[in-house]
């Protein structure tokens, strides 16, 4: 076994590296985005603020029933009367030149993620935007193409899509909803989560800029009962949700028995599996890559470590010591790793489900690390000494917690990291690659990634069995899913 030191040495400290916000202009207050215009809201507003001090960032308008009906009114429009006849080769026009403006601005794009979110800036401008980017350029190339999706000759949109999508990825889940939705000649009304307005709005003055027709796209602000009444509205021809699995249930209940089409994307509690023979220094970055990437706000996220009992020593010392030099801070700063936790009701969840853990007999280590006076923050943290009872090891915590399990043979890897309600995505670290077969074979996820974790790319399709919900997105599945089959080729 090699012997790591027990205490990682920073050779020097980085100085401060603060990425200029002063490319972002955040308005005091905001309307909703509604048939290609910003107009107030009938109902209420709400505060969106910066989780990594709690200063208020603006006001937001709060969409009611009344607002949500002419949210579906404008897009069942444009719809009838304009994108759903359009020539798909005029449509990738359209979205070519929005996945253009999103490069062109993604600097502004970026700090505003990190600053509404919380995220880093080197994740929000080096992952988020770039993968956005990447989502509307692909789904650009495939607008005039549908007819070599597999769907018939002819496939046709589905009508109005009502979209749905949580804090985490807040851009990132706007392009995956939104890009296949529109290449396939449907419209939308989005509705962003309530903690993570602001770039969501952003791209709504993308898609002025880009002179997209008025109500292809509208934006709804607001929280659940906004939501709610998208979901419920009988316009609305197919229900796109990303969120919790909860939540999930609850709309699965408000569609069964409309003609309504829905995809779920929903939690994960994923195993990340490291055998004896992985290269140790690769699988650590993964592990970190893994829970602590966005905080571990990721449904994907490698919250449960399965480590071959013959390494976990070894496995475990190095870890702490990477953890250690894990940077927790200002999420504007460059060299930040690990930002702020997006709300005080995530926060107290994540202190909850640890301090059970604890209280469960779990053993909680979290490396040296000051926390910032303001905002909401938790460190890295990991939990030795779990079983598969506790419950750190089966809910979603969705933060940067890890839980570490051993296992001494595959078939008993196997059986631990399919022993959870979810089914979102996995890792298998190993070098051999016929124990990456089987074990991709066995494992109940969607998607599994081999020696890497928590790669996204647009032509890949993303999606979960059991409680991780239903449907794909991304690929040639995230078009299927906004396109119905060419009835005539009996497809
Ligand atoms: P959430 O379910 O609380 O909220 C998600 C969205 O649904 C928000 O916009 C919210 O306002 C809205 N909403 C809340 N109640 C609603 C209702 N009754 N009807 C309609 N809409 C309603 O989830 P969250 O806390 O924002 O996000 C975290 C969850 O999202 C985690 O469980 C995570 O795993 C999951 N997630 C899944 C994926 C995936 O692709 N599978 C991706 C990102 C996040």
């Amino acid at each position: 076994m090699v012997k790591v030191p027990e205490k990682a040495t920073p050779f020097f400290e980085y100085a401060p590296a603060p990425e200029s916000r002063a490319i972002v202009d955040i308005k005091a207050s905001y309307g909703l985005f509604i048939d290609g215009e910003f107009v107030d809201g009938h109902g209420k507003s709400f505060k969106t603020i910066n989780p990594a001090t709690e200063e208020v960032l603006a006001e937001v308008a709060e969409a009611d029933e009344a607002d949500v009906d002419l949210a579906v009114q404008a897009a069942r429009r444009a719809h009838s009367r304009v994108w759903g006849r359009m020539p798909g080769s005029e449509r990738a026009k359209y979205l070519f030149r929005i996945a253009r403006i999103i490069s062109e601005r993604s600097r502004e794009l970026a700090v505003l993620e990190s600053i509404d979110n919380g995220k880093p800036i080197k994740e929000s401008r080096d992952v988020d935007v770039p993968i956005v980017a990447a989502h509307f350029f692909y789904y650009a190339g495939w607008a005039d193409k549908l007819s070599h999706a597999g769907l018939g000759p002819d496939p046709r949109p589905l009508g109005v899509a009502g979209q749905i999508i949580p804090w985490n990825f807040p851009l990132l889940m706007l392009a995956w909803k939104i890009a296949p939705a529109l290449a396939a000649g449907n419209t939308v009304v989005l509705k962003p989560a309530e903690t993570t307005p602001l770039t969501a709005l952003l791209f709504a003055e993308i898609c002025q800029q880009a002179d997209l027709p008025a109500g292809v796209v509208n934006i709804v602000t607001g929280a659940g009962a906004t939501g709610q009444a998208l979901v419920a509205h009988a316009g609305v021809d197919k229900v796109a949700f990303t969120g919790s699995t909860e939540v999930g249930k609850a709309i699965a209940r408000t569609v069964a028995g409309t003609t309504k089409k829905v995809t779920l994307e929903l939690g994960g509690k994923a195993a990340n599996i490291v055998f004896d023979d992985a290269p140790i220094d690769q699988a650590i970055e993964g592990i970190v890559n893994g829970i602590f990437f966005n905080q571990g706000h990721v449904c994907c996220a490698g919250s449960r470590l399965l480590v071959q009992e013959s390494v976990a020593d070894e496995v475990l010392e190095r870890l702490k010591r990477r953890m250690s030099t894990l940077r927790v801070g200002d999420p504007l700063d460059k060299n930040t790793d690990v930002g702020a936790i997006n709300s005080a009701e995530q926060l107290a969840r994540i202190h909850e489900l640890s301090d059970v853990g604890e209280s469960e007999g779990g053993q909680r280590w979290s490396p040296a690390c000051e926390l910032p006076a303001n905002g909401f923050w938790f460190p890295p943290t990991l939990f030795t000494g779990v079983t598969q009872a506790h419950r750190i090891a089966r809910e979603e915590i969705f933060g940067p917690v890890l839980s570490v399990l051993t296992f001494r043979t595959p078939a008993e890897a196997v059986e631990k990291a399919n022993n959870t309600p979810y089914g979102l995505s996995a890792g298998v670290w190993t070098d051999k690659g016929s124990r990456i077969l089987w074990m991709a074979n066995q494992l109940r996820a969607g998607v599994v990634w081999a020696n890497t974790f928590n790669k996204f790319d647009p032509t890949s399709p993303f999606g979960g069995y059991k409680e991780s919900g239903y449907g794909r997105e991304g690929g040639i599945p995230g078009l299927a899913a906004y396109l119905n089959p060419d009835s005539k080729a009996g497809a």
